[in-house]
């Protein structure tokens, strides 16, 4: 039988899902050795940093990435990071196959004056944060203040408004970081504003996220009900041909006309506003908006300007992905054509297509490009590559070093009824994990 030798690097969703389509398409004459490497001691990329600790149930597909770590064809490299600690030559040198997966994870700027005062910070800093990501555990974003806005209509924004809403009991029994969940306790934010640059029917969250809103027991949710009703005039016919749109229109509208319980923490959904400016002397204060409105499906700035009341600013505008030396970036991803980057070098999930889509969209996007990789695998494997000779074996998590991090962060939440309780400093991750630091 041949057996190639493939390198995935990056152990989130796009990484396994590419390890599960090449373990599917083995057979009797083929078959995959697949080593895995992450530059975190943990696996699941944003399955872990990224996904809301209030959406547990999202979390169970790391179930299906360790049955594919549990296969005997799998090794994991964790701490070890590409550009850093090997090269993409030493990889394209070992292996049959190099897979990039290694996704987007730096925040966008809006590009407007006073993005720089404190009290404005990306989402890409404020979700790791409270996931217990651990370079971000000293990001300590400033909650004395009542409001909060978060810029962005798509389900990140989403999450951030929710989280900076909820009443903190609500995420004591979740996996959220000790830190983070310390600080939403002393947290003075009230009033929490999402705000979209067009109207709700362009906006990107998705239905399901919509509609728990109404089920916030202690957090009042507010949608100005002309702005929803303007917008359902306005796509006319298209509502009944365009399911996706429907759904979320109805579930807005639901959230404009509920009736509301009086709590003293609000939620606002608020649309057709392009943010202009952050004032502050030497904070935030207020954010000064554009008024926009939408013209045959363009939205179009009126000339006019209001200003809210700001003490914590969100961006939640997208990501872009870290340039990688020797790897081709463009607009922020990995450059490629459909998936491949060069012979035997291709790329899949976020760092292939850009930010978008959910987990199991990196499923059917790894099976197309594993499709290619397959049909174009070399007659003859390369034989035995030593990869172990590039990276200083001290240092490497394996996946017998995450299992250990994993069973201390499980049985440390079980005794307070939470589903894990995080480890997010590296010294510790790597020393449960068996790895040195150099
Ligand atoms: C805040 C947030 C919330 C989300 N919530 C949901 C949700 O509720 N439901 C849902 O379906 N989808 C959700 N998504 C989308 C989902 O997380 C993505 O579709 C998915 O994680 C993308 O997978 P990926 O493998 O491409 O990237 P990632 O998950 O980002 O994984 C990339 C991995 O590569 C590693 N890496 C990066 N650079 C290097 C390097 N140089 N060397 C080695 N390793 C490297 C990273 O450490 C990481 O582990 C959310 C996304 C975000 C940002």
């Amino acid at each position: 039988m041949k057996r190639y030798k493939v390198a995935i690097i990056g152990a989130g969703p796009a990484g396994y899902f590419t390890a599960q389509a090449l373990n599917n398409s083995a057979d009797a004459e083929r078959g995959f050795q697949i080593d895995m490497f992450d530059r975190l001691p943990t696996p699941w990329g944003l399955v872990r940093s990224g996904v809301a600790p209030d959406h547990p149930k999202i979390r169970t597909v790391t179930k299906v990435f360790e049955k594919i770590a549990a296969e005997p064809n799998y090794r994991y490299f964790g701490n070890v990071e590409l550009g850093r600690d090997i090269q993409i030559a030493d990889l394209e040198r070992a292996y049959d196959v190099v897979v990039l997966a290694t996704g987007t994870s730096l925040g966008k700027k809006l590009g407007i004056p006073g993005e720089e005062l404190p009290g404005v910070i990306s989402a890409a800093d404020f979700v790791p944060w409270y996931n217990g990501h651990p370079d971000y555990a000293s990001v300590n974003p400033p909650l004395e203040g009542k409001y909060a806005i978060v810029i962005g209509a798509g389900n990140v924004a989403m999450d951030c408004g929710r989280m900076l809403a909820l009443v903190p009991h609500e995420l004591s029994s979740t996996d959220i970081a000790d830190h983070a969940l310390e600080v939403f306790h002393a947290s003075s934010i009230r009033d929490v504003t999402i705000v979209g640059r067009r109207g709700p029917e362009h906006a990107a969250f998705t239905s399901p996220e919509l509609r728990e809103l109404p089920k916030l027991e202690e957090t009042d949710v507010f949608i100005r009900p002309e702005q929803i009703a303007d917008a359902i005039s306005r796509v006319g016919a298209r509502i009944e041909s365009e399911k996706d749109l429907r759904s979320n229109l109805e579930a807005m509208k639901e959230i404009a006309h509920a009736e509301h319980r009086g709590n003293e923490r609000k939620l606002s959904l608020a649309f057709l506003l392009t943010p202009l400016e952050v004032l502050g002397s030497d904070r935030v204060e207020r954010v000064k908006f554009a008024v926009n409105r939408v013209e045959n499906d363009k939205v179009v700035s009126t000339d006019e300007i209001v200003e809210l009341p700001c003490d914590l600013l969100i961006t939640a505008i997208g990501y872009k992905g870290l340039e990688i030396p020797g790897v081709p970036n463009e607009r922020g991803r990995i450059a490629n054509v459909d998936g491949k980057v060069r012979e035997g070098v291709y790329v899949v999930g976020w760092a292939k297509r850009g930010p978008s889509g959910v987990i199991g969209t990196n499923k059917s996007d790894s099976s197309e490009v594993v499709k290619r990789i397959v049909a174009e695998l070399p007659a003859t494997p390369k034989g035995v590559g030593a990869i172990d000779a590039h990276i200083n074996s001290e240092k490497i998590v394996t996946h017998d070093g995450w299992s250990a991090i994993n069973s201390v962060e499980i049985s440390a939440g079980e005794a307070l009824g939470r589903p894990r309780r995080k480890v997010v400093s590296w010294s510790e991750l790597l020393s449960l994990g068996g790895a040195k630091s150099t």
